[in-house]
């Protein structure tokens, strides 16, 4: 297993490069599919939950938490039933007002509520209030035809504060720990048929993957140096160059070598006004434009709440601007691509 920072320690967000060998698992993939990874809890959280409910000498409950539980994305039905259990009015009227809670809930994670609003609950009561632990899943960011016996990820670690308290996310926080090169981590393959090189190599491929939306370009990239193939223009951004510019090496070392025939990168914080990869597909719009004409097939990975509609809409302005077309036209143009399946997204 490999486990390798992609990122300098003084980014403001640590991301990962992860392999796992596959060993006798049978595992297959293909690049585009994603890789599910059923975590586990924190020890320290779990006790610290446990603690804070009173039930911290109950036995097996600790184990239960720690591999089956949901203990860190709270929830509204979470609240529902916690704010049943305890007496607190504060609690009872933010379960009576949607949006309130929405705005409440976006920064706590469920210790941070137990911790708010504490209550001695009996074990049932705890149990019911919380959900089933959930894989998570990560774009893949290998290609099995050259690695046969591996599968990489790249993981952004979700941490943050609450009150002077340092919080991580379960799946990325887990990951990020494995060090340990005998670890064996359960994981299994999604298929995701909706996100596929086109089926002829020699068609071109624009890919857009800013932040860890790059994984699955990775991929895309080995396959196409396994296959041969057409042209690859690939856009992403980070923040600085030095700081977090992720599998910045090999990227330009491809570019260097041909395998991308045009690599453009975007790092917002390198000048005054913030610059992104949708900056970029503008200034590009004519030569993205003859990529498209000549049959390129589109892709965008990545944040779906800050960038996916952000790209989508530079991408319309982009042809827009080639075409020397109003935005319905434009917009018209990506939807026909969409109907080709020329044009697709992986956003999460
Ligand atoms: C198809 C698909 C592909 C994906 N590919 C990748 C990938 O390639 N790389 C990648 O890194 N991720 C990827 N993800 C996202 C990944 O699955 C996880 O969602 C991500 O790692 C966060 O999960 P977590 O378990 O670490 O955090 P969780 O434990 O799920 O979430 C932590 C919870 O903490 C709370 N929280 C979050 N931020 C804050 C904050 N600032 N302050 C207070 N509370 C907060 C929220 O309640 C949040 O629900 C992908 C997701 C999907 C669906």
């Amino acid at each position: 297993m490999v486990n390798q920072p992609l990122t300098a320690p003084t980014a403001v967000r640590e991301v990962r490069h992860l392999e796992f060998a596959l060993e006798d698992s049978g595992l297959q993939y293909l690049p585009g599919d994603t890789l599910a990874v059923q975590v586990e809890q924190d020890p320290a959280l779990v006790t610290e939950v446990l603690q804070l409910c009173g039930l911290d000498t109950q036995p097996g409950l600790h184990e239960r938490l720690l591999r089956q539980q949901e203990l860190t994305q709270v929830h509204p039905g979470f609240l529902k039933h916690y704010a049943a259990c305890c007496d607190a009015a504060a609690l009872q009227a933010l379960v009576a007002d949607p949006k309130a809670m929405r705005a409440f809930l976006e920064h706590r994670q469920i210790v941070d509520v137990l911790r708010e609003y504490p209550k001695r609950l009996a074990e049932a009561e705890l149990l019911g209030c919380l959900r089933q632990l959930q894989p998570r899943q990560y774009s893949i960011a290998s290609s099995q035809r050259v690695w046969p016996d591996r599968v990489a990820v790249t993981v952004g670690v979700l941490r943050f504060d609450v009150d002077g308290r340092q919080r991580a996310g379960a799946g990325s926080g887990f990951l990020a720990k494995r060090r340990v090169l005998q670890d064996r981590v359960p994981l299994y393959v999604v298929s995701n048929p909706a996100f596929r090189l086109p089926a002829d190599s020699a068609v071109p491929v624009i890919m857009i993957g800013p932040g860890t939306g790059i994984a699955p370009f990775r991929s895309f990239l080995q396959e196409r140096a396994a296959t041969g193939g057409g042209d690859n223009w690939l856009f992403c951004g980070n923040r600085q160059r030095d700081q977090d510019f992720l599998y910045g090496e090999e990227l330009l070392a491809a570019r260097q070598g041909g395998l991308l025939t045009r690599l453009s990168l975007a790092f917002s914080r390198e000048q005054p006004e913030k610059r992104y990869v949708q900056h970029l597909l503008r200034e590009e719009s004519h030569t993205l434009y003859d990529w498209l004409q000549r049959g390129a097939y589109l892709y965008v990975c990545g944040d779906a709440k800050h960038m996916a509609e952000a790209v989508q809409d530079a991408l319309i302005a982009a042809i827009g601007d080639a075409q020397g077309s109003d935005t319905a036209t434009a917009r018209q143009y990506l939807v026909q691509l969409r109907q080709q399946r020329r044009y697709q997204r992986d956003v999460y």
